[in-house]
């Protein structure tokens, strides 16, 4: 390359030599990510980097997914298991907390490790994939729980199982009776939108309406490889819906939170959540005061259309379910 800038990677970033390789990791930083390298598995797809500027030291993109030394410190308030699944969770891969609705873990694995992530003392590559006991068993308890009307497909990431793997799952669901929905929460249709072949758009076919949540925090990562993705599925009768995590220094602006709502919409994705941070190990960096985060949502009403607005959650400490933080409005307020 004639300004010396290294050509973008046509593979996967897992470890701290190859982001500085590629130009995603200063020299002076590598022994203090090889240390987090340890700790918290690293995945960069080509698509993810090809989305920062290697050039902005604050790059919102880079962000999200460069590992920091800070991580390794954890601050008194953070929790290895944040949202505390383990004490919900019936059978290997399942957790059970609302009445009518269910998690299933068909594995850990991500196509990127977000360096927020509340799950980051569980995901990584090797970690999670369920044996077809496990899965057997995890859909038997479906099968014989029929207070509960919708699986919520997660992990890790469901997009990142073959097509026939994934199908063959939603179709055992999708023929349980008492199951009305099906829902797959996934970060793969913007961190790796080559994933979505026709093949998976297929596969997301059981007759059952079938709901993808995108996990996507800023603007930029609305490619148009991931437009063209979401599209493909949007195709194939899935309804999407977008979630995202405020996050300082990502998405901690009104402009910034309205880039990325408008983003969603014009993939077709209608913003569902937008979620405190939840007080995973090393995450403190990405924390913004709830106080901030219902300031910046009442700065947004009224600029944007009511589609772009998504409901700001927190996940209540031991399990309690996720609340609604509001802004609360009052109708005779100016
Ligand atoms: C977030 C979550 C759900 C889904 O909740 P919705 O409010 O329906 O999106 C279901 N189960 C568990 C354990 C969850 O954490
Ligand atoms: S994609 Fe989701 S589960 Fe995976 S590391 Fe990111 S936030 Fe965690």
């Amino acid at each position: 390359m004639p300004d010396g800038t290294p050509p973008l990677p046509n593979r996967t970033l897992k470890t701290p030599q190859a982001l500085h390789a590629a130009g995603l990791l200063p020299a002076e930083a590598l022994p203090g990510a090889e240390v987090v390298a340890r700790r918290y598995s690293i995945s960069v797809t080509p698509a993810v980097a090809a989305l920062i500027d290697p050039a902005d030291p604050a790059d919102p993109i880079a962000r999200q997914y460069i590992p920091d030394p800070a991580e390794l410190v954890t601050a008194p308030h953070e929790l290895a298991d944040p949202t505390a699944d383990a004490p919900f969770t019936p059978v290997t891969g399942v957790v059970h907390r609302y009445p009518d609705r269910a998690l299933l873990k068909p594995l850990l694995a991500c196509p990127v490790y977000c360096r927020f992530c509340f799950r980051r003392e569980a995901v990584g590559p090797d970690g999670g994939l369920l044996s077809e006991a496990e899965l057997d068993a995890a859909l038997a308890w479906f099968a014989r729980t029929p207070a509960v009307r919708e699986a919520i497909l997660t992990g890790g990431d469901p997009l990142m199982l073959s097509p026939r793997r994934l199908g063959e799952i939603l179709r055992r669901l999708a023929a349980l009776p008492h199951l009305d929905l099906l829902r797959i929460h996934s970060r793969v249709p913007v961190a790796a939108p080559g994933l979505v072949t026709e093949a998976l758009a297929a596969a997301l076919e059981t007759g059952k309406p079938l709901y993808l949540c995108v996990h996507a925090n800023h603007a930029r990562e609305f490619s148009p490889a991931a437009v063209e993705a979401l599209g493909r599925l949007h195709r194939a009768g899935v309804v999407l819906l977008g979630q995202s995590v405020l996050l300082r220094g990502v998405n901690d602006s009104v402009d910034a939170l309205e880039g990325l709502f408008r983003s969603m919409l014009r993939a077709r994705v209608k913003p569902y959540y937008l979620h405190q941070l939840d007080p995973a190990p090393g995450t403190a960096r990405f924390a913004v005061p709830v106080e901030e985060g219902r300031a910046l949502l009442r700065a947004l009403r009224g600029r944007v259309t009511g589609l772009a607005w998504p409901t700001y959650v927190q996940e209540r400490p031991a399990g309690g379910g996720k609340v609604p933080l509001g802004p609360e409005y009052s109708p005779n307020e100016g």
